[in-house]
This record gives structure tokens, C-alpha cells and sequence, in this order.
């Protein structure tokens, strides 16, 4: 199965429980435009780079699209398609005026120099200037990317429109980013965990998690849990694990992996896999890297009691199944890890008011977001008796639908 189809088996299943005309289903699923470009650029050694740039503009029949930049090896026009339509629902799921989109560069960003980096974006955005703006596309930074990368892309795209820093979120704090947007995924994946484990009773503190990559999301994830006395037992990112049974230190973490660039030689923790990562018996289990980690061979060896999607798309179908049959719950990705989309929305809205917010609004309006979605989520699982993720895409697609029917076709 392809990532696409396994978003697209996610939106059937939802769709199936709403009373909606096959027409506007085909209308939902089919991406509105898919953009493939060459970026060739001069790499330092002199000689010529080929790489492969996509942009899949989903729906908007909320608002412009809206959806992160990946630069990985793994990006390609299916996993594009997939994330965007993932952006479509999420974004109507927390309810925010936008629509959805994603896309990328095939590129393995880690080795490539930072002057290269720069060339790469400089070069997508004069490929697809026509085709992003404040009010049509606005990417965001996703694995791979950073708010530097935003700060080019907004650089480069002012030169063919003019000052329009609403371009592009994520951007540097300095340059018209907004506060708590770097933190805004990791803070949204807290607050959902804790209104999750409220639901079983359970508080942050004392439980146990167990997170998969340390990258952004996993990171801040952490830190904040940590905060709410949460104890980190494991942490993995693409070089492998390491496991503490007493709570990883994560200032020690965070200073090791400054230097080294990765968690593997970590001394404050006994070292390990990833997949021993996926099967620890720990209170929550936070996906926070790749999408496609649980299938159908790995899903019946969880041993978490729920599992949060920092990640987007990190479940494919036939895992879900059995975890529903195994009764542990999945606060779904479209749901749990948008606060950082939530938080592009703020500094868009900051960008077009040229107005700055400070950290405690953003915070508590994310949070009021958040929560409330959450909510509107769970109670709706409760009251079909479904699973979070079928709430979820049940609540994204009624308002997507509502708006294409309203907006006309
Ligand atoms: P990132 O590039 O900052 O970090 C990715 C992390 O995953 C790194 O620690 C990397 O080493 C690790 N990793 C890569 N391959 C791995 C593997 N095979 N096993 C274990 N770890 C591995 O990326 P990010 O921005 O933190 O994004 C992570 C996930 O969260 C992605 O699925 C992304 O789409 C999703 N997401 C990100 C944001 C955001 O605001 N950055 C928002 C919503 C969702």
C-alpha cells in the first residue's frame, strides 16, 4: 500500500459514516494541482546537482493551501499527495481558514553544505513563485527544514512579489517568524496527551513515554512533557535508542547531541534499537519521525497503553486495525500534532496584521484551539462509538464538504 492510499483508506472510512453524494467524495480526494520541477543547482564540488522538487495543493475550499516542505530522500509525488490531503483534514479538524497542501525536495539534506541548501531553495522557489503566496499556498517547515530555510524561501519570493512575509511560517522570530512556532508541534502533542490521559484517569506526571525521533516535534515533545513531570524512558532518532528506566536527562541530551549530532553514545541511558523503542511497555508511545512505523508485523508487539502521532502518517491501516482490536488508543496525527499548524496560522495572521503577539497569547490560544478540538474529537468518538482517528477525519471532512457545497463547485 502507498501513502496515499493509506490516507485515502482513512478518509473512506470516515466518509463512509457521513451522508455524502459520491461526487463531492471524488471532489475531496483528487488533488487540486500537482507541481513536479527539476532543481538543478551548481553543488560545491563544481559539478551539476538534479533534484526533484514536488508541491501538491490539495483543497482549499477553506482557505489557501497550507502545508509543510520536507527535504528528504524518501519525498516523492505519492508521499506529497498523502501529506497534503493529511493538511486538508487536519486544518479543518482544528479549524482554521485554509486548505491543504505539502511537498518537497529528493534530497538528502545532511549532505549537503549550507550554501547548497540555500541554492536548493532559492532555485524551488523560482520554479514555483507563481504558485505559492499569502493568499493561494504557504509552506512551513517540515523534516529536513527549518526556519532558516523559511527565510530564504521568504527572501527569494520577495525578489519576483515584493515584501510579502505571509509567504511562507516558520520563519526566524527575528524576520517576521512568530513566537512559540518552533515549539508550537511539540507543545500541541503535550497538551493532547494530557487531555488523553485525563480521559483515562491518568496525569503527565508519573506516566512513562517513550518517543521515536528527536528531531523538532520529538524534541520539544519531550521537553515539555518533562516539564509536566512526565519521565522520558526512551528516545530514538535515525541512528538508534537509548533507554533509561529512571527518566533520560534531556539538558544532558540536548548538549550531548549539540556536538555529536545524534542521541547514539548518549551515556546517561543504555543504548538500543528503534524497533526495541516501538515495543516499550510504556504508559504513551509518541511516533515522531517517519511515517508507515507500525504494520501489520510490528502492531501486535506494542506494549503502550495509547500511542500520540507526532508524526504524520506513522500507522498505516492494517496497524490501526489491530491496535483497535487490542483496545489501545491512537490520538491520530491530523489531530495531534497540528498545533503547529495552528501556530502558522497565528503568524500568518501576525504577518497580515504586521502585528506581533508575545508568547503567552500565542500559547493560550493554541491551547483554546487545541483542547477544543480535542474535545469535539473525543466526544464524537464516544458518541459513535469509533475510533478517534474515524472522529477526527468525520469532523475534517463535514467542514470541508460544507464549504465546497456552499462555496460551489
Ligand atoms: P526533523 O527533521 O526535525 O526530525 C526528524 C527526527 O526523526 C530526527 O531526529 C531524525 O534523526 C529522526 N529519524 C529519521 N529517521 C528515523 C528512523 N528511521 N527512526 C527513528 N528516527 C528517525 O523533523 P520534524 O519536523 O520533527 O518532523 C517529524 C515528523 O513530525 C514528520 O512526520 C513531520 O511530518 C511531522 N510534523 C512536523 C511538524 C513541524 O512543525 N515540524 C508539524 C506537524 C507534523
Amino acid at each position: 500500500m502507498q501513502a496515499f492510499e493509506a490516507t485515502n483508506y482513512y478518509f473512506e472510512k470516515a466518509a463512509s459514516l457521513l451522508d455524502l453524494s459520491s461526487n463531492i467524495k471524488t471532489l475531496m480526494v483528487v488533488p487540486d494541482r500537482e507541481l513536479r520541477v527539476e532543481v538543478a543547482i551548481e553543488m560545491d564540488s563544481g559539478q551539476i546537482g538534479n533534484f526533484i522538487g514536488y508541491r501538491v495543493q490539495h483543497d482549499n475550499a477553506r482557505g489557501p493551501f497550507k502545508g509543510g516542505l520536507r527535504y528528504h530522500p524518501h519525498v516523492d509525488q505519492d508521499e506529497a499527495r498523502s501529506l497534503a490531503s493529511l493538511m486538508t483534514w487536519k486544518t479543518a479538524v482544528v479549524d482554521l481558514p485554509f486548505g491543504g497542501s505539502k511537498g518537497g525536495i529528493n534530497c538528502d539534506p545532511k549532505q549537503l553544505s549550507r550554501s547548497e541548501l540555500e541554492r536548493l531553495t532559492r532555485k524551488f522557489v523560482e520554479k514555483i513563485h507563481d504558485f505559492i503566496g499569502p493568499d493561494k499556498d504557504i509552506p512551513a517547515p517540515d523534516m529536513g527544514t527549518d526556519a532558516q530555510v523559511m527565510a530564504w524561501i521568504m527572501n527569494e519570493y520577495s525578489k519576483f512579489h515584493g515584501f510579502q512575509p505571509a509567504v511562507v511560517t516558520g520563519k526566524p522570530v527575528e524576520l517576521h517568524g512568530s513566537a512559540g512556532r518552533e515549539a508550537a508541534t511539540g507543545y500541541g502533542v503535550m497538551l493532547v496527551t494530557r487531555e488523553a490521559l485525563a480521559k483515562l484517569g491518568k496525569t503527565i506526571q508519573k506516566s512513562t513515554f517513550a518517543i521515536q525521533g528527536y528531531g523538532n516535534v520529538g524534541s520539544y515533545t519531550a521537553r515539555f512533557l518533562a516539564e509536566k513531570g512526565g519521565i522520558i524512558v526512551a528516545i530514538s532518532d535515525a541512528f538508534g535508542a537509548i533507554f533509561n528506566q529512571e527518566g533520560i536527562d534531556l539538558a544532558a541530551l540536548d548538549k550531548y547531541v549539540a556536538t555529536h549530532g545524534k542521541i547514539v553514545g548518549f551515556t546517561g541511558g543504555d543504548s538500543g534499537s528503534n524497533e526495541q523503542l516501538l515495543r516499550s511497555p510504556v504508559d504513551v508511545l509518541i511516533p515522531a519521525a517517519l511515517g508507515g512505523v507500525f504494520d501489520a508485523s510490528n502492531a501486535a508487539e506494542v506494549e503502550a497503553k495509547m500511542i500520540v502521532e507526532g508524526a504524520n502518517g506513522p500507522t498505516w491501516p492494517e496497524a490501526d486495525e489491530i491496535f483497535q482490536q487490542r483496545g489501545i488508543p491512537v490520538i491520530p496525527d491530523i489531530l495531534a500534532n497540528a498545533g503547529g499548524v495552528v501556530v502558522s496560522y497565528f503568524e500568518w495572521v501576525q504577518n497580515q496584521q504586521h502585528f506581533r503577539w508575545n508568547l503567552d497569547q500565542v500559547r493560550r490560544e493554541e491551547e483554546e484551539r487545541m483542547v477544543s478540538a480535542f474535545h469535539k474529537v473525543y466526544e464524537l468518538s464516544q458518541k459513535k462509538s469509533i475510533p478517534m482517528r474515524t472522529a477526527a477525519y468525520m469532523l475534517g471532512i463535514s467542514r470541508v464538504g460544507r464549504a465546497r457545497v456552499l462555496g460551489g463547485i
